[in-house]
Parts: C-alpha cells; sequence; structure tokens
C-alpha cells in the first residue's frame, strides 16, 4: 500500500515539472543549437522579405520554414565549421564544394512546392543539406553526387541522422536516375550551361525542376522549370544566384 502511494508521489511530481517546462524549453535543453537554428530561420526570413521584389512575395510556405527549423545544419558541415553551422551563408565542405546558404536551400524547396507523396531527384548531393530538408517534406529523395567521398560521407550522415527516405548514389547526375523516374521534384544543386535534356525527360507532367543556370563564376540565374500536363515546358528566371559548377563528361 505504502509502495503505491509512494509511486503516485512520483507521477504527480513529473506530470508537474512537466506542466511548468513547455516543450519548448525542453527541447532547448536537449538542443545546445536550437537557438541559433530559430535565429538562422529568422534570418532566412529577413532575407526572403529583402528580395521580395524578385520572388513577387515576401514569405516562404511556412512548412518550408518549419523544415528548415528542424534539420541540424550543424551536422552538415565540417566538424571544425560546426559553429558557423547556422549563419545565413555557404560553408566550404571540401573538395572545392559548399553547402548552400540557407536562404537559397529554403528559397529553392519552396519554388519546388513540395507534397508528401512526392519522389524527388537532386543533381549535387554535396553534404546533403538540401536532400535533408526535401526529404522532410516529400515521400523519397533520389540524390546523386559526383565526388565519390563527399557521396559516401552524405550516405553515412543520412544514415546516422536517420534520413531513411534518402537514397545517394556516387556519379554523373547530368544523366538523371532513370530507374526512379518520372520525378515530380528536380533540384539541381549546381550551376549548368543549359538545362540537361535527360533530366527534363524524367521529369513528370506536372512535375516542376528548380536549376541555377549560366556561366560558372559569371551570371548565373536560378530558373523555375515546369512542365505542364501536356508535356510542354516553360521556364521563368528567379534571382540572379552563385553556385558552384555543374562537372562531369557531358
Ligand atoms: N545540395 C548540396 C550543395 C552542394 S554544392 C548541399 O546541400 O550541400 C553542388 C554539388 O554538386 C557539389 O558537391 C558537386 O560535387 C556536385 N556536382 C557537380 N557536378 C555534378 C554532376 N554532374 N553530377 C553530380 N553532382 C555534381
Amino acid at each position: 500500500m505504502r509502495r503505491t502511494t509512494a509511486r503516485f508521489a512520483t507521477l504527480v511530481i513529473a506530470v508537474q515539472l512537466f506542466a511548468a517546462f513547455p516543450a519548448a524549453t525542453a527541447a532547448a535543453d536537449d538542443d545546445p543549437f536550437a537557438e541559433a537554428r530559430a535565429d538562422m530561420v529568422r534570418a532566412v526570413a529577413e532575407t526572403t522579405e529583402e528580395t521580395a521584389e524578385w520572388l513577387g512575395k515576401t514569405a516562404l510556405a511556412p512548412k518550408v520554414m518549419e523544415a528548415m527549423g528542424r534539420v541540424p545544419r550543424h551536422l552538415f558541415v565540417p566538424p571544425d565549421l560546426e559553429d558557423m553551422g547556422y549563419l545565413n551563408r555557404p560553408l566550404p565542405i571540401g573538395y572545392g564544394q559548399t553547402i548552400s546558404q540557407p536562404y537559397i536551400v529554403a528559397l529553392m524547396t519552396d519554388l519546388l512546392e513540395p507534397e508528401p507523396g512526392d519522389v524527388a531527384f537532386e543533381l549535387g548531393t554535396g553534404s546533403s543539406y538540401q536532400a535533408a530538408v526535401l526529404a522532410e517534406l516529400v515521400a523519397e529523395v533520389y540524390t546523386v553526387e559526383i565526388v565519390p567521398p563527399l557521396a559516401e560521407s552524405a550516405a553515412e550522415r543520412l544514415e546516422t541522422l536517420g534520413y531513411d527516405n534518402v537514397t545517394v548514389r556516387a556519379g554523373d547526375g547530368y544523366f538523371g536516375w532513370p530507374e526512379h523516374a518520372p520525378f515530380d521534384i528536380i533540384v539541381v544543386t549546381a550551376a549548368a550551361s543549359h538545362v540537361p535534356p535527360p533530366l527534363i525527360a524524367q521529369l513528370k507532367p506536372g512535375g516542376r525542376m528548380v536549376i541555377p543556370v549560366g556561366s560558372p563564376f559569371l551570371t548565373q540565374h536560378l530558373l523555375l522549370v515546369e512542365k505542364r500536363e501536356d508535356g510542354s515546358v516553360t521556364s521563368r528566371q528567379i534571382l540572379p544566384v552563385i553556385f558552384v559548377p555543374l562537372t562531369g563528361g557531358h
């Protein structure tokens, strides 16, 4: 009888403690980067407002901003840059490559209008940060990286973090991934001189592709390419950007 009372008392204390500390506080205690990540999301919102004229809107989709608030970007940058992981800027990830600026990742994701059942293709896995953000919002992500050690470390990282709906392959993404096509969404994260025809072919009617197009190190524009239900393709320039160049033997 005594034992039961003691247990009951513990339960009451636990309930009171839980009530005193709302979920947000508990999460912040567990994750020393939670505040920095929230600051990053605010910085993305500010840059979106600053570029509203290009985008034709002042804010990105709330579900995209929420995904940005969930993915632990500090774990996608080299360990010695962890403290810079939530700055709203690109960072080097080795092999002359970069993890994109959070604002650009958020904007590209927003332009793709991801839906829960979508299957996505990414050219340029890099750190796999963009793939992880997409994976929060769609059913499957297939991503190809041309630098084998980057592909390998990305696959390991995604597995450790539990992103089991992302598949990484080392290879030339110019040719897409025909075995998993057609795709609702295609995102290219390296600057191309033109929209790769294999990717247009692998885009589902009704699908959307976002791709930086232009000369490496000179002017590039982020393009939104849409394939209509009748198979016709339209494209629209969104804003000037800077990406590492697309490489490979195509
Ligand atoms: N999405 C990445 C950004 C990486 S930068 C991220 O979130 O971190 C672009 C990446 O594209 C680089 O890692 C580069 O090696 C890769 N890349 C360039 N040309 C490629 C090609 N033809 N096929 C696949 N990956 C390519």
